[in-house]
């Protein structure tokens, strides 16, 4: 039943070998731009490429300011604390996410909440959010509370799934009404769009993630964006040691991180977002021809772009039947080569987490039970 799915993919990307779900895709520029960086002998935290790469991530997104980390993880660890989430607070999230955006949480030693996704976007539902806090939050001095722990809510993590963009209009509107920041987890969502705004630049704070999973790779990194100048100031310095500048003391003044982007690593971002357009309009490809593929298919239903979005297709997603409809494609599929992976478990179902206080999560049980990322490496361009 799946064989059709197997030719098509390996005649997309015209070969009989095994194909990953996602590769990165490196050519001589990025080898130019790596030599470079070993050749300047400045391959560790400081060197032009990392303030090349922030004033990069900056003018593409359309956002004031961009901050450089080790990866996406670290960028949002300090994301959240910038926004205020302390010591035993609870920041909301949604339980079909990648692990990265509970650990930053529990890292700030506060604790998830989870709140459902809906189907229009794999995303945050805002009517799931809304109701949680009609329902278990009450607003004191300005602050919010939650009524069963007591606790303080202090933020929102809203996650783009595979690049489709959450509802972040509906999204800030009730944050603002509950005094609550949001920190937007943007890690898989470079590129996309909503009403022509790039993801990341809707929250107080937007966090990016290079892992070589991504879009665009600089091996391991990530960023911290946001308009707020001081923000960015406090997270520069967060991120580089809280040390204070001086010619030749060492002054830190708090409890900084070691989590500055190596040079190297900038040098490779560089080379990479240059390239991004590139990707952004192969995957686009991608996506139409399996949109066109699955058309016709009465198995599994191609998940879409969200209305007046424009995703950067990460990676591509197919809802399938039912469980058994999952697992007989995740078979036939890897037995052939060709690798597709299901959704990740709900965090909330995961030992560290499953006692957290979680809303009704029917929508996010549905699609773990469906969803199957299909191969989504952009093609190779030789000619760079
Ligand atoms: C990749 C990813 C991150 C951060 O990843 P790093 O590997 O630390 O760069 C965070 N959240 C989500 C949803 C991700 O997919």
């Amino acid at each position: 039943m799946y064989n059709d799915l197997i030719s098509f993919i390996k005649n997309w990307y015209k070969t009989d070998e095994y194909i990953p779900l996602h590769e990165p895709r490196f050519d001589e520029t990025d080898k130019k731009y790596l030599l470079d960086a070993v050749d300047s002998t400045f391959v560790s935290s400081v060197g032009k490429y990392v303030d090349q790469f922030e004033r990069g991530v900056s003018t593409y997104l359309g956002v004031k300011r961009a901050v450089a980390t080790v990866n996406g993880t670290a960028a949002l660890q300090v994301a959240l604390r910038l926004a205020g989430v302390k010591k035993g607070d609870e920041v909301i999230t949604q339980p079909l996410t990648f692990i990265a955006t509970a650990n930053a949480i529990a890292y700030n030693r506060a604790t998830p909440i989870f709140v459902d996704v809906n189907r229009e976007t794999l995303g945050l539902c805002p009517d799931a959010l809304d109701n949680f806090l009609r329902n278990n939050a009450q607003e004191r001095g300005g602050k919010t509370f939650n009524k069963i722990s007591g606790k303080q809510i202090s933020a929102v993590v809203p996650m783009h799934t595979f690049g489709h963009p959450c509802k972040m209009s509906q999204i800030k509107n009730i944050a603002q009404k509950w005094n609550i920041s949001v920190v937007e987890d943007a890690a898989e969502s470079l590129g996309s769009k909503l009403s022509d705004k790039h993801c990341g630049t809707y929250g107080e704070l937007g966090v990016l993630s290079f892992n070589g999973n991504k879009i665009v790779t600089c091996g391991g990194g990530g960023a911290i964006v946001t308009n707020n100048d001081s923000l960015a100031d406090m997270a520069k310095h967060l991120t580089t040691t809280a040390k204070v500048a001086h010619p030749w003391e060492y002054v830190h003044d708090e409890i900084g991180y070691n989590y500055r982007m190596p040079n190297l690593n900038a040098a490779l971002a560089n080379a990479q977002i240059g390239k991004l357009d590139v990707f952004l309009a192969d995957k686009r490809d991608l996506a139409n021809s399996y949109k066109d593929f699955f058309s016709t298919r009465e198995w599994g239903e191609f998940f879409n772009e969200p209305s007046q979005c424009r995703s950067n297709y990460w990676l591509n997603a197919v809802i399938t039947k039912d469980r058994y409809g999952r697992d007989t494609l995740l078979k036939a599929t890897n037995n052939a080569g060709v690798m597709t992976r299901p959704v990740w478990q709900l965090i909330s179902d995961l030992d560290m987490y499953k006692n957290c206080q979680k809303g009704d999560l029917k929508n996010a049980r549905w699609l773990q039970e469906r969803i199957v990322n299909l191969p989504s490496s952009a093609r190779i361009n030789e000619q760079g």
